[in-house]
């Protein structure tokens, strides 16, 4: 199910439609080369850390811009839908002026749960990225995996295991930390 993360040119044919430039505003900033969208996932993983919240971030970009980025707030609004994911594609939906995403790649330091599954495909994401598997709340390779059920109608390309060490370790040290 899982392709490798070198990828491929899949869904590229589509991927430059020239059209709906209109809604790019301020937030964009280009992918930097010494950051990759992955690493910035995990800045927001980090920062979600030191506010109490599972230590989770999200990047969404477009056309090699970042359009999005969040860390997981469950705790700070009281809101148990306000996963990374789901805040990342909430605010690109909000900078796109489009409930669809279908040119853009979502970056996130866990699988996602089956909510953020599929709220990705609902949003049309093309492809997913995401660094450590999750056997205990993951719902694309484990769990409900979501895209592969007959009821899911987009699947994202899915790639897995960029920076899962830092991933991993990040969401070890976090529960460890709780343990105490
Ligand atoms: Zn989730």
């Amino acid at each position: 199910m899982q392709k490798n993360a070198t990828g491929s040119a899949s869904g590229g044919l589509n991927s430059e439609n020239p059209q709906k430039p209109a809604a790019e505003k301020a937030k964009q900033s280009t992918v930097s080369k010494s950051q990759t969208p992955m690493q910035i996932a995990m800045e927001e993983a980090r920062a979600a850390g030191a506010r109490g919240e599972v230590p989770i971030g999200a990047v969404i970009t477009r056309k090699n811009q970042i359009i999005a980025r969040a860390g997981n707030r469950t705790r700070e609004i009281n809101d148990p839908t306000a996963h990374a994911e789901v805040l990342a594609i909430r605010m690109a939906c909000e900078v796109l002026q489009n409930e669809r995403l279908g040119e853009c790649d979502l970056y996130v330091t866990l699988e996602p749960c089956a909510m953020c599954a599929a709220a990705i495909s609902f949003a049309r994401i093309r492809r997913l990225y995401y660094a450590s598997s999750d056997p205990k709340g993951g719902g694309v390779e484990y769990g409900p995996r979501f895209y592969s059920q007959p009821t899911c109608h987009h699947a994202p390309d899915v790639y897995s295991g960029i920076g899962e060490a830092e991933a991993t370790a990040l969401l070890r040290d976090f529960f460890k930390e709780k343990r105490k």
